[in-house]
């Protein structure tokens, strides 16, 4: 069963309406794969300017997005706004978010639940520490951050899994192809007995961490990697490089 390849660029909080006008520029006028489905994910203060600036064929997703509706919430945006935006994706349960600002999985399933029903594809993280790896405990966590979601969504079509080691992420330390497809084995595995077959054939799993041009065509050999997450390398020229590794 094939699945569309996908890589998603995650500016995290980086970039100024300049440098993401230059990014945006670079990347609409780029030669990349048709067979790659692209999304670009700028800070919440630019999303407007990316979506104007962007060519068609590439679409753009929110880094977060509130669980509510609209109202007394500062600092959050919906997801009736992110519509109004012509922002059709949001990044979701990023490790940034889980550890830092301390979101939790029941947090996580019920925004990637409010998000879909609004009509809003999600690019949900899940991953592990340095610490939880090292005493076995990788899968665990990742299906159980997969678990709390499936509680609350029964219709996959519109998600996208990503999977990023914590470890492996802004460290520049990537994990191994093995590694990596150890782990999106087990996630597939997980979907069929979970949620049934087609959603296990059917669902793109891609990988973060550390991915650069050096790395993504390894990567994308294996059988269970279906694109990337891609952090600081979303900002760099070389994105397109991975966008094609593919080709
Ligand atoms: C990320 O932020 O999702 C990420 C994978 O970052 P990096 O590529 O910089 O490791």
């Amino acid at each position: 069963m094939a699945r569309q390849f996908f890589v998603g660029g995650n500016f995290k909080m980086n970039g100024t309406i300049g440098g993401i006008k230059d990014i945006v520029k670079h990347l609409s006028e780029a030669k990349v794969d048709p067979n790659t489905e692209v999304v670009i994910s700028p800070p919440s203060l630019y999303l407007l300017l990316t979506r104007e600036n962007l060519r068609s064929g590439i679409e753009v997703a929110a880094q977060n997005v509130f669980d509510k509706p609209n109202g007394a919430f500062t600092g959050e945006i919906s997801v009736s706004q992110l519509k109004d935006s012509g922002i059709t994706w949001t990044i979701l349960g990023h490790s940034e978010r889980r550890t830092i600002l301390q979101e939790k999985d029941d947090f996580v399933a019920s925004k990637t639940k409010v998000a879909l029903e609004g009509g809003i594809s999600v690019i949900l993280c899940i991953g592990e520490s340095l610490e939880q790896r090292e005493v076995g405990k990788t899968n665990e966590v990742v299906l159980s951050q997969l678990a709390a979601v499936a509680k609350e969504v029964k219709d996959w079509s519109k998600i996208v899994i990503a999977y990023e080691p914590i470890w492996a992420i802004g460290t520049g330390k990537v994990a191994t192809t093995e590694q990596a497809q150890e782990v999106h084995a087990a996630i597939r595995e997980w979907l069929g007995k979970e949620l049934g077959q087609d959603v296990a054939d059917k669902t793109r799993i891609i990988y973060g961490g550390s991915v650069s041009e050096k790395n993504c065509r390894d990567l994308a050999k294996e059988k269970d990697i279906d694109g990337f997450l891609v952090g600081g390398a979303s900002l760099k020229p070389a994105f397109v490089d991975i966008i094609n590794a593919k080709q």
